[in-house]
C-alpha cells in the first residue's frame, strides 16, 4: 500500500475502450458535484421523476414501474430475478455468454428450477431456439435473455420473442446492460416484461445505479407472490412507493442522490443527441473501427456483432496480456481482455457512448498497430 495515504486524489485520464466503464464526460462529472440534497426533498424528487421519465424514453416503454435501482448492473439482474422467481417455480434462461449463466446462479438461488437452452459462446439465438425453449419447458413462469452479451460481443435479435414467450404463457425478461443507449432497444414494441441495464457503458455514466422497468404484467406476477421478495433491498413491491409516488413517498432507503444527478444528466445528453442518431454514430464508428482491426489482420468473434463491444480473437503468436499492459501504460488506453473461455484468447474493445467517436477510434487503431 503506498504510504501517501493523504495525498489528494489524482487519477490519470485515460481513454476507457472496454467492456466498461466508458469514458465520462465533463458535463456529468459536473452534475455529480452538484449540491447533495435530502432525499424527500420535493426539488429532489422532481430530478427523481425527471430521470423516471427520460428513462422510458430511452426503454421506449410507457411502464409506469420504470425507475434507477440503487447499485450496479448486477443489482438491477437480481431485482427482476429476485422480484419475477421464488421457491417452486420454473424458469428458461438462454445462455450464450457469461451473463446468462450468472442469471442462472440468480434464478438457483431464487429457488426455482432453471431449464437452460445453450449455444456456442459468440452464437445467438433464433426465433426457433425460443419455440423450441417455451415448447420443451412449458411450465416455466419466465424466459431471460441478454440482448448484449458483453463477454462475447454478441447482438441478440429480440424481435418476435416477445410474442413467442406470451403465447406460451411467460414473461420475457432481458439483459440490456451493454445495449442501453448504443443499440435501439424497443422495451413496449418488443413485449419486454422486465428489463435492466447500468449506467457505465453506452449512457457514458459513472457506475452505481441501474434502470429497471416492470411491464403491467411482471407486477401482477410480483403482487401475486406466495412469498414476500426474499431481497429486502430490492423488493419492488416496497420501492415502487418511493419511486412512483402511489400512496406518497414512503422511505425506503437513502437513494443515492449525486448518482441520480449524474444519471439524469446522462440521459439528457442521450435525448439531446437523440436515439436514433445516438445509434447511427455507435454503428458508423463500429465500421471504422472493423475495417482497421481487419487490415490488422483481427478477425471478429460473433457473427452478429454489437457495435458498443467489439471482440476480437487475438492469434496466439502475441501476447494478449502484455499488449493490453503497454496500450494502458504508454498510450492511456484501456481496452478489456477475454472473458470465461475466451480468457487470454481475446480482445474486447468498448465503443460506448462518449467513447465512440472517429478520434478515439483512428488514437486505438495508431497505438494498436505500434504495440503488435
Ligand atoms: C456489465 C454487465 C453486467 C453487470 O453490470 P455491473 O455494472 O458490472 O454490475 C450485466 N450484464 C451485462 C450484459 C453486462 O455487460
Amino acid at each position: 500500500m503506498s504510504e501517501n495515504l493523504f495525498d489528494a486524489l489524482n487519477p490519470r485520464e485515460r481513454l476507457l475502450m472496454g467492456p466498461g466503464p466508458s469514458t465520462v464526460p465533463a458535463r456529468i462529472l459536473k452534475a455529480i458535484g452538484s449540491p447533495t440534497l435530502g432525499h424527500l426533498d420535493p426539488q429532489y424528487i422532481e430530478y427523481m421523476d425527471q430521470t423516471c421519465e427520460m428513462i422510458r424514453r430511452v426503454y421506449q416503454t410507457q411502464n409506469p414501474l420504470t425507475f434507477p435501482v440503487s447499485g450496479t448492473g448486477m443489482a438491477g439482474m437480481e431485482t427482476v430475478v429476485s422480484n419475477l422467481l421464488e421457491q417452486g417455480d420454473e424458469a428458461i434462461v438462454m445462455i450464450n455468454g457469461v451473463f446468462g449463466g450468472r442469471m442462472k446462479d440468480m434464478m438457483q438461488r431464487c429457488g426455482a428450477t432453471v431449464h437452460t437452452v445453450e449455444v456456442p459462446w459468440g452464437d445467438t439465438f433464433t426465433l426457433q431456439h425460443f419455440e423450441d425453449a417455451v415448447k420443451q419447458f412449458p411450465a416455466a413462469k419466465m424466459l431471460a435473455v441478454v440482448h448484449a452479451e458483453t463477454s462475447t460481443g454478441a447482438l441478440q435479435d429480440l424481435a418476435g420473442v416477445g410474442d413467442v414467450v406470451h403465447q406460451a404463457g411467460m414473461l420475457l425478461a432481458v439483459d440490456a446492460v451493454t445495449s442501453i443507449g448504443g443499440h435501439d432497444l424497443q422495451v413496449d414494441q418488443w413485449g419486454i416484461d422486465a428489463i435492466y441495464s447500468g449506467t457505465q457503458k453506452c449512457l457514458a455514466c459513472p457506475p452505481g445505479l441501474s434502470p429497471v422497468s416492470f411491464s403491467a404484467k411482471a407486477i401482477e406476477v410480483i403482487e401475486a407472490r406466495k412469498a414476500p421478495c426474499q431481497s429486502w433491498y430490492l423488493d419492488v413491491s416496497m420501492l415502487k412507493n418511493y419511486y412512483t409516488g402511489s400512496g406518497g413517498r414512503a422511505y425506503h432507503h437513502t437513494a443515492p442522490i449525486n448518482m441520480v444527478y449524474a444519471l439524469r444528466e446522462a440521459l439528457q445528453i442521450v435525448l439531446e443527441e437523440g436515439l436514433e442518431q445516438r445509434f447511427e454514430r455507435h454503428r458508423q464508428m463500429h465500421l471504422l473501427l472493423r475495417k482497421g482491426l481487419e487490415e490488422l489482420g483481427l478477425q471478429y468473434i460473433p457473427k452478429q456483432s454489437l457495435h458498443t463491444l467489439n471482440c476480437v480473437s487475438v492469434p496466439d503468436v502475441i501476447d494478449e496480456a502484455k499488449v493490453r499492459q503497454r496500450l494502458l501504460h504508454e498510450f492511456d488506453i484501456e481496452i478489456g481482455g477475454g472473458l470465461g473461455v475466451f480468457a487470454g484468447k481475446a480482445w474486447r474493445i468498448g465503443l460506448m457512448g462518449h467513447s465512440a467517436t472517429e478520434k478515439n477510434v483512428t488514437t486505438l487503431l495508431a497505438a494498436l498497430k505500434k504495440c503488435l
